[in-house]
């Protein structure tokens, strides 16, 4: 098993008509470690995400998931590996509004095809307080707890790395804590890796690092190093 949940090297994304969505970023995320990306819109931070996460593929570079090339897969193979070693929470939630609770925590393994390790979803949803929620739809829960079972969707194929993209932007600053305090728990106690791009410097200081984004670039990090060739 690879020591690094990801690793970028030189990563270029150029989109049509000219513009540099990343400009030759490198940088390490070490299994275990919690990264906030910050940074002015237009700055990169979404792209960093898609092409770390291999919802995108760059132009120039590579990208590793898990000891896992992806930069040349397909869209095929990238998927599977995406299904496996992935795990995604957004702002919006993103949950599915016609499943139950506990349908949507498990809708990543029967895409899959995995059958359920209830123990670990059990532990899961204790560990969120969404034990009494299972059946409930979505629409019958507040932001929090919304995005709790984003979380434990996230989390329930035991993936090397999660992305968040900006988890607390729609939530109030109290619930945003309480989440905040979850994905922290989730690195501390489980080992989880998380990379969360966030505006709040608030969410971004929870983190372990702060990879700062400028033009497509890395233009600081915070933190414990994580970035092998950091533009300087
Ligand atoms: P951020 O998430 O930091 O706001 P993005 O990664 O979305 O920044 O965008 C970085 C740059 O790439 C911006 O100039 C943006 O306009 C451009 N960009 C992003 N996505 C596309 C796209 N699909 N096609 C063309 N340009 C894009
Ligand atoms: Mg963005």
């Amino acid at each position: 098993m690879s020591a690094d949940a990801v690793v970028l090297t030189g990563v270029t994304r150029a989109y049509p008509g000219g513009v540099t969505g990343l400009d030759d970023v490198s940088l390490r995320v070490p299994r275990g470690a919690f990264l906030a990306i910050m940074g002015e819109s237009g700055s990169g931070k979404s792209t960093l995400l898609h092409v770390a996460s291999g919802l995108d593929v760059p132009t120039r570079g590579s990208v590793a998931i898990g000891g896992v090339e992806i930069g040349r897969m397909g869209e095929a193979r990238r998927a599977k590996v995406r299904r496996e070693q992935v795990g995604f929470i957004f702002q919006s939630y993103n949950l599915v509004p016609s499943l139950t609770v506990e349908q949507n925590i498990t809708l990543p393994l029967r895409l899959a095809g995995r059958s359920p390790d209830r123990r670990w979803i059990a532990e899961l949803v204790e560990r969120t307080g969404l034990a009494g929620l299972l059946r409930r739809a979505p629409d019958e829960l507040s932001g929090g707890q919304r995005q709790r079972v984003a979380v434990v969707r996230a989390l329930v194929a035991r993936p090397a790395v999660v992305f968040a993209d900006e988890p607390t932007g729609a939530l109030d600053a109290r619930t945003a804590e309480g989440i905040l305090d979850l994905l922290s728990s989730l690195v501390t106690d489980l080992g989880q890796t998380v990379v969360m791009v966030t505006h709040d410097p608030g969410a971004a200081a929870r983190a372990g690092h702060t990879v700062l984004m400028a033009g497509g670039r890395i233009s600081r990090i915070v933190g414990r190093p994580v970035a092998v060739g950091a533009a300087a």
